[in-house]
């Protein structure tokens, strides 16, 4: 750890060497990173939360996503995007990715245990898909907690793949040949040539939240999601939209037959004991036919 935050700090004066009207946010992303790095060494401040994603036809559960939470000891509950893209330029994010597959790892253990396989789906930064043995340490992951590589699916943003498509493709392959499931995340807010989106061997592309909560109130939007859906489907992928914050968004997706939801509408990211919770309410609700 004492290495990575050696690296983190070299990465970090060097943004600062460059912009010298940044003092404060330099030293603001400096303290953050150490504190991060001391994190990593507790088991009490990370965290997941996991988030329903549901089937648009059936209304089943299909997987969820894992989102990390950082409870801070001095400032609190600190969000995902105020210290990830930070975390993302230095090599601070090997450590934590690998954290967050564990926790995630384990918790889909315990459900399959429990008789339930439930799908759990990790977003990974490129920074990953650039180490060559990056597929390797996830392999050894999954043998250690007894998880079949089919439960276990990896979201990458089509920008982070688009910044080195040759290292990125060979972990993306290796990945995937050893029966993980891979996702693009956040469709449209990059710039994923279609080529390259046919080259990858991706199963599932979701549709960013800027353009699901814009569809019923925009036309380009509804035209944007129209057109990423059929692309999808016409390359032989599932999509997700996500965002899903109202029953009128959920009627839009069904209409052009998009395959799976995600958003508030259903449920919010929750700790796994409220998940469990909430997914013992809607199995009965399911499976017990109103009398
Ligand atoms: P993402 O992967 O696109 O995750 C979806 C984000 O949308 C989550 O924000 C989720 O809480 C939020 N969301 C879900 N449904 C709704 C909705 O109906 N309305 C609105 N307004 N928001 C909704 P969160 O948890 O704050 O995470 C933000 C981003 O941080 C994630 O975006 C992902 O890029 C990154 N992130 C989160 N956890 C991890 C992690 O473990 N590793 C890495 N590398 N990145 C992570
Ligand atoms: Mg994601
Ligand atoms: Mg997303
Ligand atoms: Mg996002």
């Amino acid at each position: 750890a004492e290495a990575a935050l050696q690296l983190a700090v070299e990465k970090v004066t060097e943004v600062h060497e460059y912009e010298p009207g940044h003092d404060r946010g330099a030293t603001h992303r400096l303290e953050l990173l150490a504190d991060l790095s001391r994190a990593l060494e507790t088991d009490d401040q990370i965290s997941l939360h996991y988030q329903p994603k549901i089937d648009l036809g059936s209304g089943r559960l299909v997987g969820v996503e894992a989102l990390i939470r950082w409870d801070h000891p001095v400032r609190g509950r600190i969000a995902p995007d105020a210290f990830i893209p930070v975390t993302e330029s230095t090599s601070l994010i090997h450590p934590l990715t690998t954290r967050v597959l564990e926790i995630a790892l384990r918790q889909a253990a315990a459900w399959q245990r429990e008789g339930a396989d439930i799908p759990v789906a990790v977003n990974l930064s490129t920074r990953c898909l650039l180490d060559a043995g990056f597929a390797g340490h996830v392999f050894d992951l999954l043998r250690h907690h007894g998880l079949p590589a089919s439960l276990l699916k990896l979201e990458v943003t089509e920008s982070l793949v688009m910044a080195d498509p040759e290292r990125c493709l060979s972990v993306l392959h290796a990945l995937h040949d050893g029966g993980i499931r891979l996702s693009i995340d956040d469709f449209g807010t990059g710039y994923c040539s279609m080529s390259y989106l046919q080259r990858l061997p991706v199963g599932e592309l979701k549709i960013d939240k800027s353009f699901v909560q814009g569809m019923t109130g925009s036309h380009g939007d509804a035209v944007l999601v129209r057109t990423a859906v059929s692309l999808a489907h016409s390359l032989g992928l599932e999509v997700v939209a996500e965002g899903v914050e109202d029953e009128a968004t959920a009627a839009a997706l069904r209409e052009i037959n998009c395959d799976t939801a995600q958003g508030y509408y259903y449920a919010r990211p929750m700790p796994a004991g409220d998940f469990d919770r909430w997914h013992a309410d809607v199995t009965r609700a399911v499976t017990i036919p109103a009398t």
